[in-house]
């Protein structure tokens, strides 16, 4: 099968099936090619029901999670959305298609350069990787209306709620190092109030307000 046919078989399948309704989101899952987002050796791989490895001990989410979370986030054409835990690139790649610009943030200097690379195979240019702790968020180019975390914390950092702008969103998995759930917070009038969604495992969001890096 060509990946084209894989792609819209994993849309109809893994996201469709089990409840992504969201046209937009089906729509950028069913143009991205995710195949560029993995290495060699895993592109036949790539439109498995699962995360992959994608070096430095860190993962590509399984598609499913990466369709559920931008459905939750609701990106409008005009959003700049910041996304914490760039990987391979894929998820700031499908949120490209959505947002007016994403800034993403990934502290391991390797994946940084190569998921700059992914993107810029792709020709993508609404995105801006940059290297650091993401749990301190991007001050300088906040407020935000949309921020997604892809990787896993014991808390929403209060920096990175900080940075959202009235009426917005921020979607991560929160919990311990096993296991986390899907968390929206939504920012309006002066409150911030938190939902509830699927279960799910990540690798550690690490940094100032995330798990510490010793002994992970
Ligand atoms: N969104 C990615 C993709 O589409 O491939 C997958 C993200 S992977 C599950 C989590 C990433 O978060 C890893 O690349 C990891 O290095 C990164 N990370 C962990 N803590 C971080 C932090 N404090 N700031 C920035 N990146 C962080």
């Amino acid at each position: 099968m060509s990946f084209s046919e894989l792609r819209k078989n994993m849309v109809q399948n893994q996201l469709i099936k089990r409840g992504i309704k969201d046209e937009r989101v089906l729509s950028a899952m069913g143009s991205i090619p995710r195949e560029i987002f993995v290495s060699d050796h895993l592109r036949n791989s790539a439109y498995d029901d699962s995360p992959l490895l994608i070096g430095n001990e860190q993962t590509i989410s399984q598609p499913y999670i990466v369709a559920k979370m931008t459905e939750l986030l609701e990106v409008k054409n005009d959003h700049i959305v910041l996304e914490i835990g760039t990987g391979s690139g894929y998820q700031a790649a499908v949120l490209s298609q959505l947002a007016l610009r994403v800034f993403t943030i990934e502290r391991i200097t390797d994946l940084r350069k190569s998921s700059e690379a992914n993107l810029k195979s792709m020709n993508i240019t609404n995105v801006f990787v940059i290297n650091g702790d993401g749990t301190i968020g991007l001050s300088q180019y906040a407020p935000f209306d949309r921020i997604m975390v892809t990787a896993a914390g014991p808390k929403i950092p209060k920096n990175l709620i900080d940075q959202m702008k009235d009426n917005s969103i921020i979607v991560m998995p929160v919990g311990d190092m096993k296991e986390q759930k899907l968390i929206r917070g939504v920012k309006a009038g002066g409150k911030f109030e938190i939902e509830e969604h699927d279960l799910c495992r990540f690798v550690p969001l690490l940094g100032k307000y995330g798990f510490s890096d010793v002994g992970v």
